[in-house]
């Protein structure tokens, strides 16, 4: 199918000639989206498109290409409109040429459908009817005053936050790579046995096969198998091959004799010791053909990849890798190896997080930002970021002059889910979306920071990783007393797990505030204290997460 595609600033043309050929085109569909007079209930008169222009053009194109393999059609054109849109204007048109109406509407259905995920094109803002046009771009102080604190999202509790982000990020599209590259990933489906395993009835032992029925004591050596051998044969009575572990046995109706239990003199052996056991592995005593092997949404680990790999499925279709920019923020902040001025701090996110997301298959970028908001957005190349699977922004992300997270996030076109949770710490945690990407505003405060990263991060991972198990809280026992001042917010309380008895005994650690990592070099799990909770007693019940990298993250 050709594509055209124009992203433009100017106004659509209010009718445009088909875009094909007459003769082999039996139908010309076409959609035009206008703007309309009202947003998020408001009324507006116009619309102000974002686009990442080369991106946004190589989506469209590479979208209309995927689909039209299952909706086959002739020619598209599409004209997306960037800049003000007017409201009654259109801001995007579609144009498909098609042998049948049929596919020309359905492509163009799944076009747009397509088009609300995977396109770098956004609504920057909408001009409501009467303002003046004043751009945010050159507003003063704090960008983020003007329009989110007149329209704040709403708070969620953990719970809340923790479903929202289920809901809202979804599995990224898998890839096959190798089994060396395949560590880590999510297995995206189910792999089930190519065969019946073991596929042959290969000995257990050293030794020598001999006929079931066979009650002789003294046999006749006629053959030496070895692991890799395949020489079928029907043993007569009185006859016995020598065989070694693992090689298939040359017949049915045998028993292996262990080395240990038989005298070889020459080309005969004499049986010392016989008793029932065939000592032969079995085809199919592991698993029957067709029945699964892995099941799709695990993490592969060591063990996973060995069994794809006796079963020869090399080239797994797995999670990508994901693509994460970690961005820092505040001028107080340097790095760990400089010493800070005073009222400066050192820089502790960063590693925090690169540690943190070795657990996960991704590759990581740090970068740190100017404090003042249109001079981090000039450094910021918004169209890197737009490559990015998932965004994490360190600190600024408050409602103070320079916390400019959430404006930053929005500029960048991403729909803002929430912006605070009632726990601490972590409270003023932003969670946006952006078509698949995904972006988080992080507390800056390091304790908060590696709350938030277990809590809110790590489930989003797994679900754009496409994992069947999201970090989950367990159930354990208190090792010692936890009293606390009472709070409004429940508390992830940092702790140190122990797997000693028969449950998990876990035993709460000391921190002052969200900004006190004293207590990091221990913590291995955080332990759910309720809102308002004063006094918990020695070994009473409570939920834990487990944040033991790696092996915790994903699985109960
Ligand atoms: P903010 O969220 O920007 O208000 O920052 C809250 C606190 O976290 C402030 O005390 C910051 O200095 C501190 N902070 C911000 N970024 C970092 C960082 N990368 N490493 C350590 N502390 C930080
Ligand atoms: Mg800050």
């Amino acid at each position: 199918m050709e594509v055209e595609i124009q992203l433009t600033g100017q106004p659509i043309a209010p009718s445009l000639p088909p875009a094909a050929e007459p003769g082999h085109v039996g139908a010309w569909t076409e959609f035009r989206g206008l703007v309309r007079g009202e947003e998020n209930g408001q009324p507006i008169r116009a619309l102000e498109y974002e686009a990442y222009p080369e991106m946004a053009g190589r989506e469209l194109r590479r979208s209309l290409e995927e689909l039209s393999s299952r909706h086959p059609c002739l020619r598209a054109r599409v004209i997306h409109r960037v800049g003000l849109v007017p409201v009654g204007e259109a801001a995007i048109y579609v144009g498909i040429a098609s042998a049948h109406r049929a596919e020309g509407l359905a492509l163009l259905a799944a076009f747009m459908e397509r088009l609300k995920q995977d396109v770098p094109i956004w609504k920057r803002r909408a001009l409501p009817l009467a303002a003046a046009d004043a751009s945010p771009r050159t507003s003063p102080a704090n960008p983020v005053s003007a329009d989110s604190r007149r329209r704040l999202p709403a708070v969620r509790s953990l719970d809340e936050a923790l479903a929202d982000i289920r809901a809202r990020c979804s599995p990224l599209p898998p890839e096959r790579v190798s089994l060396a590259e395949a560590f880590g990933r999510v297995l995206r489906e189910t792999v089930c046995a190519p065969e019946d395993l073991p596929s042959f009835d290969r000995s257990a032992v050293d030794g020598y096969a001999i006929r079931r029925d066979d009650a002789a004591i003294r046999f006749r050596v006629v053959d030496c198998l070895r692991a890799g051998d395949w020489k079928p044969r029907a043993l007569q009575a009185g006859e016995a091959v020598r065989i070694a572990t693992g090689a298939a046995l040359p017949g049915n109706g045998l028993q292996v004799v262990m080395q240990e239990d038989a005298q070889g003199e020459g080309d005969v052996v004499r049986i010392l010791r016989r008793s029932d056991a065939r000592h032969i592995r079995c085809r199919g005593e592991d698993l029957r053909q067709g029945q699964p092997l892995v099941r799709a949404g695990l993490r592969l680990d060591a063990g996973a990849l060995a069994l794809l790999a006796s079963v020869g499925h090399a080239e797994p279709l797995v999670s990508p890798r994901l693509r994460v920019l970690h961005l820092t923020t505040g001028d107080e902040i340097v790095p760990p190896d400089q010493t800070p001025k005073p009222g400066q701090i050192r820089d502790s996110n960063s590693i925090l997080i690169g540690s943190l997301l070795r657990g996960w298959p991704c590759d990581v970028e740090h970068r740190h930002l100017p404090e003042e908001f249109e001079v981090a957005w000039d450094a910021l190349d918004a169209a890197g970021v737009a490559g990015m699977d998932l965004l994490l922004v360190s600190g600024g992300a408050s409602v103070g002059e320079r916390d400019f997270t959430r404006a930053l996030l929005e500029r960048l076109g991403f729909e803002i889910v929430f912006r605070q949770i009632k726990a601490r710490p972590g409270k003023p945690t932003i969670f946006g979306v952006n078509g698949r990407r995904v972006a988080f505003g992080l507390p800056g405060n390091p304790l908060a920071h590696f709350v938030c990263f277990h809590l809110e991060v790590a489930t989003a991972l797994a679900r754009l990783l496409g994992a069947a198990e999201a970090p989950q809280f367990l159930r354990g026992q208190l090792a010692v007393e936890l009293r606390d001042e009472p709070c409004p917010r429940e508390t992830p309380w940092p702790a140190r797990l122990e797997w000693s008895g028969t449950a998990p005994r876990l035993r709460p650690l000391a921190w002052s505030s969200s900004g006190d990592l004293t207590c990091l070099a221990d913590a291995n799990a955080l332990v759910r204290v309720p809102a308002q909770c004063e006094v918990l007693d020695p070994g009473a019940d409570v939920e834990f997460l487990p944040v033991i990298p790696l092996a915790a993250s994903l699985s109960a």
